[in-house]
This record gives structure tokens, sequence and C-alpha cells, in this order.
């Protein structure tokens, strides 16, 4: 341990679990193009996916900060949290509002493992970060909505049974404000695939499942519209801020990852008849990194504290999310570097987790947006689009 860690008990049974998925387990999934079923199954066994979900719903009851841990402590042992962080924010949106019906038929089943709630489509392939163009509506007929549109890059379809899906229900030219007339619904996949939703995958630089769905008249029954209809842009913001503080949780856990790594390599690796840690060339990018993850660090529990305690934290979610995900691929090259030639064997598992960290300066938010959020928003600089 290289400081003072939060949480140490619930890491170290997180780590007890993780005694059991070694690197060899990670590496296996990701040449296999794989699914981590037996982690994901494990974790959710054991509890950890449910922590933020309330105890009268069967969950641990707990805060922000403990479900990032259990975030981070996923990417430190060498897995990637994303396989199965949805299911931690998604179940937040049905959770704030959801109706109490829908609390009670979903979240019960999503706590004990029986229903996983992983995926969420927003991204559309023509309207990108523009969201509120998107172009998939839903048109209410009769006791349905009826779903016609495309999304893009929607993740875990196959390994999840629910969605939450944002569509327009109401055209753009017809309401004031952009940010109205969309909503949001909870799509049963089991009941969805082959009946108006196709989905086709996505290959792509890291093994992550993720999709293009079609929809092609899918018919939603209207008890799974969550909230007030028109209002779902409004609720999937609300849940932004949990999002991105539990990625840059994940990214603290793959910075530290590097860095132990890069520090293990570089004291046992000799040349030149010394370590080469011995040399400052070496030892100087190793030291930034773990002093950037630190730091990074110090914002991410900040976002947590102000979320936990349901104060805004807009600014702090998003500015903890910038420097996780920077220290995190900074932490990445460096590890590369410092391995030399074996940085790049997929036996050291560095390669994989270089390609899997770089996903967050692009997704789920990208650097530049948050840069545009903290000029306008926390700067009152002039708004750019
Ligand atoms: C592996 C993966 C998994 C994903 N999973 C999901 C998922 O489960 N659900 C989901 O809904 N989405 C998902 N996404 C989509 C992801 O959220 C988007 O890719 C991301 O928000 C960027 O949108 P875009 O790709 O359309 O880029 P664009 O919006 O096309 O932007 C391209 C580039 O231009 C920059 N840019 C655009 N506009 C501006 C501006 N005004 N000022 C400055 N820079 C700008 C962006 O920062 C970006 O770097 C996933 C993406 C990936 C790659």
């Amino acid at each position: 341990m290289m400081n003072q860690e939060r949480y140490p008990e619930l890491r170290a049974a997180l780590r007890d679990l993780f005694k059991r998925f070694p690197d060899a387990y990670f590496r296996k999934v990701d040449e296999a193009r794989g699914y981590p079923e037996e982690f994901v199954d494990a974790l959710t066994l054991a509890g950890w996916l449910a922590v933020m979900i309330p105890q009268e719903y069967g969950g641990a009851g707990l805060g922000l900060a403990e479900a990032s841990v259990v975030m981070e402590e996923v990417n430190r042992c060498g897995g990637n949290a994303g396989a199965c962080h949805g299911q931690m924010y998604n179940m937040g949106t049905l959770l704030r509002h959801g109706s109490p019906e829908q609390k009670r038929r979903y979240l019960p089943q999503i706590a004990s493992g029986a229903l996983r709630l992983q995926s969420m489509g927003v991204t559309e392939p023509t309207t990108g970060t523009d969201t509120t163009k998107i172009k998939t509506t839903a048109t209410k007929q009769g006791d349905r909505y009826v779903v016609n549109g495309q999304k893009v890059w929607i993740s875990r379809i196959q390994h999840s049974d629910l969605m939450i899906l944002l569509a327009r229900t109401t055209p753009l030219k017809d309401v004031k404000r952009k940010s109205e007339g969309m909503s949001i619904f909870i799509v049963d996949l089991h009941q969805a695939i082959g009946k108006g939703l196709t989905v086709k995958p996505i290959r792509n630089m890291v093994n992550h499942e993720t999709n293009e769905l079609f929809f092609d008249n899918l018919e939603i029954p209207e008890e799974n519209l969550i909230g007030h209809e028109g209002q779902g842009f409004k609720y999937i913001l609300d849940g932004l801020n949990a999002e991105r503080t539990l990625i840059a949780a994940e990214c603290i856990g793959d910075a530290r990852w590097f860095v132990e790594r890069s520090a293990r390599y570089a004291r046992e690796r000799r040349v030149f008849d010394r370590p080469i840690g011995q040399n400052q060339g070496v030892q100087f990018p190793i030291a930034e990194a773990h002093i950037e993850t630190e730091a990074a660090d110090l914002m991410r529990w900040r976002a947590c504290e102000l979320f936990d305690a349901h104060q805004p934290c807009g600014a702090e979610a998003n500015m903890a999310k910038y420097l996780a995900a920077k220290a995190s691929w900074e932490a990445a090259n460096t590890a590369i570097q410092t391995h030399g030639g074996f940085g790049f064997a997929c036996e050291y598992d560095v390669e994989r987790k270089f390609r899997e960290t770089r996903l967050y300066q692009v997704a789920p938010i990208s650097t530049n947006l948050i840069l545009s959020y903290v000029a306008e928003h926390v700067l009152g600089l002039p708004r750019s689009f």
C-alpha cells in the first residue's frame, strides 16, 4: 500500500474476492473477446453491484463513495469495470424517477442479480454529443409507445436484460427549450430483440461489447415510461454526475495499476548491470504518474462527498473525470515505456490496460465537452454551442 487508503475494510473484502481472478483470467477473456461472466456473477452474488440500491429493495444502501471503491478496485485488480459499471448508475435513474411500482418490480431483482440493467441508449450516429437533436422517436399509440430510429455505441446489450432508452416524444420544433420533449423508457431486451429492435455488434479497439441498435416500430408498454413524458433529458443529466465520478474512480484504479506495475518492473529489470529504476529518466515519469493520480483522487473524493450529501457536484464530478482520465492515460504511457518491448507483449497485460484506459478520454463524455462545461458553467464564459 503506497498511501493511506480510504475504506480499507471494503477494499480488503473486494481484494479477497478478486484473488479468484488473476491477470490470466482477464487476459483470456480479452483474447477470446468474451464477457467476464464469472467475474460479473461473483461481484453480483457478493452484492457489490447493488451497493447503491436502498436496503428496502435488497441492496446495501451505501453511497457513491463506496460504489466508487468497488469500481476502482475492479480496475486496480487488472479487470475492467466497463463490463458491468452500467448497473451502478442506471439503477439510480430508476430509483430517482421511477414509479413505486417500477421500483418494486425491478430493483429487488436487480439487487439479487436476477435482472441486469446494464445498458443505456442515448448516443446516435448522426447527432453524437449534440444529444438534444436525437432523431429516435417514441410515438404514443393507445396504451403503448412505438419507437423508430437508430442508436450507436450502446454497450452491454447482449449481457443485459433491461435498457434505459432516450427517445423524442415531442418533435424539436414543437418544444420551447431543446432539452424538453424527450422521454426515457425501460426496455425489456428479451421482448424487444427481433420484435422491432435489431442489434449489430461493433468490433472495436477494446474487448468492450457495444452495438448499433435499429428500431423499427418497436412497441413499448406505456407503463415502461420512467417519470413524466418530456422530462427524460433532465433525468439522464441527473445521473451523469454519478457516472462521471464512478468513471473517475475506475481511471484511478487503472492509474494505480500502471504505477504499481511500472515501479515493480523498474525495480526488477536489470540492464547495464543495474535496475532500470535506478535511472532518474525511468524513475521520474513513474513518480509523476503517481503524483497526478493522487491529485485526481482528491477531486474524486470531493465529488463523492458532495454527491452523497445531495449537494450540487457537476463541476467536481466533471473535473474528477477529466483529471483521472488524464492521469490514467499518462500512467499507461509511462507503463509502456518502462516495460520497453515487454510493454507490447500481451502476457504482461500492459498493452490491454493501455487500450482499455484510452477510452475514457472519449466516453462516456469527451474531454472537450468537460472543458466546455467548466468554461461555461464554472467560469461564466460565453456558450459555444
Ligand atoms: C466503447 C464505447 C462505448 C460506449 N457506450 C455507450 C453507451 O453504452 N451508451 C451511449 O449512449 N453511448 C455510448 N458511447 C458513446 C459515447 O458516449 C460517445 O462516443 C461520446 O459521447 C462522443 O460522442 P461521438 O462519438 O458522437 O463524438 P462526436 O460528438 O462526433 O465528437 C467527435 C469529437 O469532436 C469533439 N467535439 C464535438 N463537438 C465539439 C464542440 N462543440 N467543441 C469541442 N469539441 C467538440 C468531441 O469532443 C470529440 O472528440 C460509447 C462509446 C464508445 C466508444
